[in-house]
């Protein structure tokens, strides 16, 4: 894409009213916009950046998690919250019909899920099933400082597993850490997430977060190193070892972290609730176990920019990136050259052309502040050797590489 072309402008300062790190380099870029506190415009830039996550988490979700996409409404009845009790949670949005009839804004999708499961699952033929979605969740957050980690209107893969019994319930379980390992990693963030033991609710011991070490959290996680697993402080006091190897407590590290990402055992919870069984082989009438497995979409790309940004600006995992390459010329006879590798290659890979009338000063600070994997300039310096300077974001040096090699090269 040309540069020209992208309809937002970067600033040098940084928003006002904004303390969120995430949020001011996203928004000093051009990323998104700021309607209100934890409200958000995605704009050309970060959209291709949340789909890019998207497509990630798509890809674990179908291969290796098997899970059908669906979507469901925002617009949720409140009878159905006042049957799992949730009616009183001090972060729903409430509305109302011209009717009166009152409605809430989805904050998740049990009550809505499990009605729709009701229509579909009638015997033990009809499971297991495992629906998911990605879709915009409202909560009235009482804070929202934290930028795109904390929204009052924000974006989450949902998704639901139902099944004839706890067994295969945790079988489930236990393959969606694997996906969301696999999806922490591809993002990006593998190093620095870790699958956190934490509390279960009434009917399991334990529930699982997947929490990213980063001073911006707001969750405090005792990590133990030789196991890559965390217990979060609100459990410590009934788990205050690592429920791996052990390992008390005293020698474990205190980390501040942001959930990206949970799973929980529902069991049957919610359909209890509704009353969704099914029919065994016996002809016997059971509950249908069920799991949840959430992943905040917009708040892992701030997780992401939490933990990679430098003072420059920011740096994307390539897998995310909303371009690959940075391309920018210095000097009349660099910029006809450019023209050609642009219009040669643009087809082929995800590259940003600064094409724009700028010193080329501001075009290196506003390279580094959008922060593409490879930056390739093209001078008389480097024509002189038929090459081009190609620089990873967040590297030092550079490497010249000849314009007869690109092809391989990238
Ligand atoms: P938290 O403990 O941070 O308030 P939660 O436990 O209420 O989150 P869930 O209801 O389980 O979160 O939601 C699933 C996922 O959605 C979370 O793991 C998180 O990644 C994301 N999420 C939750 N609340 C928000 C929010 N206000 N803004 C952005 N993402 C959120
Ligand atoms: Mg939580």
């Amino acid at each position: 894409m040309r540069q020209s072309k992208v309809f937002t402008k970067t600033t040098k300062e940084d928003p006002k009213g904004e303390e969120a790190k995430n949020a001011r380099l996203l928004m000093r870029a051009g990323f998104i916009d700021k309607e209100m506190a934890g409200v958000y415009s995605f704009l050309p830039l970060g959209l291709k950046v949340i789909r890019k996550i998207e497509a990630v988490i798509r890809k674990e979700m179908n291969e290796t998690l098997e899970a059908s996409e669906i979507f469901m409404p925002a617009l949720h009845p409140l009878e159905s919250y006042e049957k799992t009790g949730r009616d009183d949670l001090d972060i729903l949005f409430r509305t109302e019909l011209a009717t009166g009839r009152s409605l809430v804004l989805g904050q998740s999708h049990e009550e809505v899920v499990v009605p729709l499961a009701k229509n579909h699952i009638f015997s033990y033929r009809d499971l297991p099933v495992y629906l998911y979605q990605i879709q915009n969740k409202f909560r009235n957050e009482l804070r929202a400082k934290s930028g795109i980690l904390r929204g009052r209107e924000f974006s989450m893969k949902d998704l639901y597993s139902f099944h004839v019994d706890e067994k295969d319930l945790n079988d489930y379980y236990e393959k969606s850490k694997v996906a969301y390992k696999n999806i922490f990693e591809n993002v990006g963030i593998g190093e620095d997430t870790y699958m956190t033991f934490a509390d279960g609710g009434t009917f399991s011991k334990y529930s699982h977060e997947f929490q990213t070490i980063t001073e911006a959290g707001e969750d405090l996680i005792y990590l133990c190193e030789d196991c890559r697993v965390a217990v979060n402080e609100e459990i410590i006091d009934e788990q205050d070892s690592c429920p791996e190897c052990g390992k008390k407590k005293s020698s474990l590290k205190k980390k501040k972290a942001i959930e990206v990402g949970n799973i929980f055992k529902l069991k049957t919870k919610f359909s209890d609730a509704f009353d969704l069984t099914y029919t065994d082989e016996d002809g016997e009438e059971k509950p249908v176990y069920m799991g949840c497995y959430g992943i905040g979409v917009g708040r892992l790309m701030g997780a992401v920019l939490e933990v990679t940004a430098d003072e420059k600006g920011m740096i994307w995992p390539e897998e995310i990136a909303p371009f690959k390459f940075q391309l920018i010329a210095i000097g009349e006879k660099a910029e006809k050259e450019a023209e050609k590798l642009y219009e040669e290659y643009k087809e082929k890979i995800d590259i940003l052309y600064d094409d724009r009338e700028k010193p080329v000063g501001e075009k290196f600070a506003d390279a580094d502040l959008i922060g593409l994997p490879y930056r390739v300039v093209i001078s008389e310096k480097t024509l002189d050797k038929n090459s081009v300077e190609i620089k990873k974001r967040g590297q030092a040096e550079e490497k010249l590489v000849k314009i007869d090699n690109l092809e391989s090269y990238v």
